[in-house]
């Protein structure tokens, strides 16, 4: 059944995050072989429309309006809603990203449908529509499928590969006109507290550090191969309530999910409460004294060892490797 679906994509300092092209690649398979638009907005956002063409969206609707500058849940539900209503879609799909996660339950509350979040896989079987996601902080994963109305979801960043790149796609962008009204918050300044570099939660390597690295000096040697690596630096939250590094670098139920390539846990017990954030990790290396180490029991590779020691020869060799 050929369906319309919406792909909302994400704009971070003036580009699109990577979340965005994945949700044209989910966007895809619900339409089977409908229509698929992606929606842009922002305050000038049209020249990234073609991106998104490029990645497989048929067509681009643009929202650009000033107040749209920055995310508010007021400004933004306006602007889809507004394009939902244009566009009247069977499926809609976005991150599930600070963004995602916030404006969706909004709007499926607003058109009183369902929504499934936080998805790892989509495919179409048995004639349905069927989302994974993961539950009990990623120890099982249930199988959904929406049986009625819109089908909504949220994706998980780094789980869904996007179509490849083509430049040779054709489509059309839009412009819809949409007064935004009635903003009950208004962003003044963002003020950036992670470093620059690698986004923790699309990054494709991990390095994080907990308690054994017993300062914020000592995360120097995890950012160093991190950078060897092309990768991102994050953190347990015991690391964070000890002031090593920022709350916006934590790792787990109560911070960021993340599903990388390959994570590199260093001096990290593993509780559960960090499980929940990188167990769905592709691959795991846990670096830890204690060879009785909760991390071990999720980790591919385990390196019973001093961080301190491990970690600079880990840089050393990999930077051989990339020379
Ligand atoms: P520790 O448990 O102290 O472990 C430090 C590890 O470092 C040890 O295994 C030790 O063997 C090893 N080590 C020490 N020195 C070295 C060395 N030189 N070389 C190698 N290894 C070394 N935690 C999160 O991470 N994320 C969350 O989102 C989160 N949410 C929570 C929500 C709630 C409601 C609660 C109650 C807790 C939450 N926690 C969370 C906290 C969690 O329970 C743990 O306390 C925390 O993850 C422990 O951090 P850690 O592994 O860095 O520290």
């Amino acid at each position: 059944m050929a369906r319309k679906v919406l792909v909302v994509g994400e704009v971070r300092e003036g580009g699109l995050r990577n979340v965005s092209f994945e949700a044209i690649a989910a966007g895809k398979l619900i339409a089977e072989g409908g229509e698929v638009v992606a929606v842009l907005i922002g305050d000038s956002v049209k020249e990234l429309g073609n991106a998104m063409i490029h990645y497989g969206a048929d067509r681009v609707v643009v929202v650009e309006n000033d107040q749209l500058k920055n995310y508010t849940t007021d400004g933004y539900s306006q602007a889809l809603l507004a394009v939902i209503h244009a566009e009247n879609p069977e499926g809609i799909v976005l991150g599930h990203t600070a963004l995602g996660k916030d404006l969706s339950p909004k709007i499926a509350a607003k058109l009183q449908s369902g929504l499934v979040s936080d998805c790892v896989d989509v495919e179409v079987a048995g004639g349905n529509i069927v989302f994974t996601r993961p539950i009990y902080s990623g120890k099982a994963f249930e199988k959904k499928i929406i049986t009625d109305g819109l089908i909504f979801a949220t994706i998980r960043p780094n789980n869904i590969t996007p179509l490849e790149k083509d430049e040779s796609r054709a489509g059309t962008i839009s412009t819809l006109d949409v007064e935004i009204k009635d903003l009950r918050s208004v962003i003044k300044e963002v003020v950036r507290k992670a470093s620059e570099g690698v986004d923790l939660t699309e990054a494709k390597v991990v390095v994080a550090g907990g308690r054994g690295v017993k300062s914020a000096e000592g995360f120097n040697i995890l950012r160093e191969l991190a950078d060897v690596l092309g990768g991102a630096v994050g953190a347990s939250r015991g690391a964070c309530d000890a002031e090593y590094c920022d709350y916006s670098l934590q790792i787990g139920q109560t911070g960021k999910v993340v599903t990388p390539d390959l994570y590199i846990a260093c001096g990290i017990s593993g509780a559960i409460q960090h499980l929940a954030g990188m167990s769905n990790s592709k691959v795991i290396v846990a670096i830890n004294k204690d060879p009785e180490a909760n991390i071990f029991n999720v980790a591919d590779y385990g390196i019973v060892g001093d961080l301190f020691e491990v970690v600079p020869l880990l840089t050393e060799e990999f930077k051989k490797i990339k020379v």
